[in-house]
Parts: C-alpha cells; structure tokens; sequence
C-alpha cells in the first residue's frame, strides 16, 4: 500500500465531511469520515480505528466500556511511531480487551522551545500504523482541548529527589510537563493498565509516583527497550538524524554495553570517565552517564553486585538530544 497516496484531513472544517478512497489496484478502501465530533479511519481488512479529538466524547466512549466490563489499556505517546511504540501497543493487546493510545506533542514538557519545534511529526502514517496493529481507539486533541486556558498548566507536583537528577537536573520543568499532561489523560481515559518504555526509565519512576499522587487504580507496565540491529534505542528524535549518524549514535549504546561488560575489571568511574572521553572524541556532548539502584534511581558510585543496577546516559549528537540506559541485574 503506497502510504503517501493517504491523505489525511484534520480540523478543516465544523461539519460532515466524507472522503472516501478506492486505491488503485488494490484491496484497500481507506474511508475517512471527519466530524467535529470525532474521525473515523477504517482499513476494511484490517479492523477499525475511531479517532478521537474532543475529551468529552472520548469519555463517553470509556464509560460504555467500562459498563460492558472490558479492560482499557493505555499507550500515551507523542507520535513519530516506531516499533517501540508499537510493541507498547502489542503489549497492551495481549493484556486489555480495549486498547487506547494517544498522539499529543506536550509543549510542557520541552524546555527547549526549538526541541519542541522540530520534534518530528508523521500522523498519517501513525494513524496507519495504529489501525493495522489493531489499535482500537486513538485520541488526538489538539492543545487547546488539553490546555483551555493558562490556569490549566499551572499545577505543580511533588516530585521530590525525582526531579533533582538526570533528566530531571537537565530538563528543568520537564517532569512538572509530562505530569501534567499524563495525569489528564489518564483521568480521561481511566485506564486499567498503563504501558511505557523503559526507555524513559526515570519518567517511568516519575509516573509511578503521579499514581500513587492521584490514587488512582492503574498498573503500569513498562516494557522493554527496542533497538536497531546497531543497539541504538529506537527513538522519534532518530528521524532528525541521516543514516550515517544512526549508525554513529549506536555508540551511545555501546559505551554502555562496554561499562556493563567490564565491571568487574575496573570501578565505574574510570570506566565512565572513559566512556565519556571517546564519546567526546566522537563527536558526542554528554549531558550524564550515571549509575543508580534500580529501584529508586539513587546515584552509586561504584557497582555494587547486591543490588539491581541501571546505567543511563544523555548526550548530544550535533543538535539532537538521545537518551539509553541498561539494566545490570544482580
Ligand atoms: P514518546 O512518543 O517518545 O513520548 O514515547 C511514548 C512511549 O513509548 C514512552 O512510554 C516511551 O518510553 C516508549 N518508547 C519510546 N521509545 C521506545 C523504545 N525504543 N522501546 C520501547 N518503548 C519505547
């Protein structure tokens, strides 16, 4: 199915509009209906995927789920999908009879407005993407539905220690954002189980406590990490970059392969002060590349076979930000 044919008609007008198109040759109808209410994406072999922008209907929507009893599972994203997106998705089918996702780039979580600005995007082909893994319900609100007013990105939340390191230290305000755009997806979708990347392993942590802060009833599951055959994580921001710097940015991971790997040769900080010498050296600008207990992401200064490890690394290749991490289990 040649994907670029797709055209894809969002907010154009108020009222009913109906397109529908016959591909060529092929066994696909592709039928758009857009409302103001909601849009509806059918692939006639492959299911259907109701695409909705208002909040208010998509409540309605669970409500009549949670009636008839059915389990709701949640994949929250920011789109440019990749397979580590959809083996969230893939997850979320095997363990919810309903499974939602959701597109929104949060303009609160960037602290970089020009991060923000070139954050990939690529809907059309997502929507296909969703619809042909079975994705039963995608919400797609435009910022004003999440954010009416100024007063609606005003709350803050305790995030404590969390907030102090890594990413947190990095990206000030950052985790203030993505709380607050998860803790209204989630009172809108009131999943049962939510799923996220280990990937994002401290916004993994950080989420956990957004839970226990809102008491509400959601197992998170987070999922492993998906890689190119090179090792580097997949990730939306690796479309800013050209094949050779893909296969480059592989080193990220490598660098923490070889410190995993060597461990019991040497201490971490010369093998980190190593790592990130070579980084530098290949063009990389490290923001961290720490060790912390796996449990409550406390920083450790030496591995310590007793407990479960993570490693994790931020850097900079030219202006493209990438992150990774790697368990080390005891
Ligand atoms: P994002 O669209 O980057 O906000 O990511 C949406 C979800 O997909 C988050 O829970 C991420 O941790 C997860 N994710 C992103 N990249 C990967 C990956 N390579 N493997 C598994 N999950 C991922």
């Amino acid at each position: 199915m040649a994907m670029n044919k797709i055209l894809f008609f969002v907010d154009i007008y108020k009222w009913l509009i109906s397109l529908i198109f016959f591909l060529t040759g092929g066994k696909v109808t592709i039928f758009f209906v857009h409302t103001n209410v909601q849009l509806n994406v059918e692939l006639n072999y492959n299911g259907f995927m109701t695409i909705y922008k208002y909040a208010k209907d998509l409540e309605k929507r669970i409500q009549k789920t949670k009636v008839s009893g059915s389990s709701v599972g949640f994949v929250p994203t920011m789109g440019a999908l990749h397979e580590g997106h959809l083996s969230l998705l893939r997850k979320s089918k095997k363990t919810a009879e309903i499974t939602v996702a959701s597109i929104f780039v949060n303009p609160t979580q960037f602290n970089n407005a020009e991060d923000f600005k070139k954050y990939p995007k690529t809907i059309e082909q997502d929507i296909l993407l969703l619809t042909s893994n079975g994705c039963d319900i995608l919400f797609l609100p435009d910022e004003k539905e999440i954010y009416p007013n100024e007063e609606s990105r005003q709350k803050h939340f305790d995030l404590g220690y969390l907030e102090t390191i890594l990413e947190g230290k990095f990206r000030p305000g950052h985790f203030q954002g993505v709380c607050l755009v998860v803790e209204k997806l989630l009172n809108i979708v009131q999943p049962d189980f939510l799923f996220m990347g280990q990937k994002d392993f401290q916004q993994c942590m950080v989420i956990k406590r957004l839970i226990e802060l809102m008491q509400v009833n959601v197992q998170l599951v987070i999922c492993p990490i998906l890689r190119e055959e090179t090792g580097l994580a997949m990730s939306s921001r690796n479309l800013r970059l050209d094949p050779s710097e893909r296969i480059h940015a592989a080193q990220l991971h490598q660098a923490l392969a070889s410190i995993k790997k060597n461990r019991n040769k040497q201490n971490f900080l010369s093998l980190k002060n190593k790592a990130v010498i070579d980084l530098k050296n290949n063009g990389f600008n490290v923001e961290y590349l720490e060790l912390a207990r796996k449990n409550d992401l406390v920083l450790l200064t030496d591995f310590n076979e007793k407990e479960d490890m993570i490693l994790l690394i931020a850097a900079f290749l030219h202006d493209v930000r990438l992150i990774d991490n790697l368990l080390i289990n005891h």
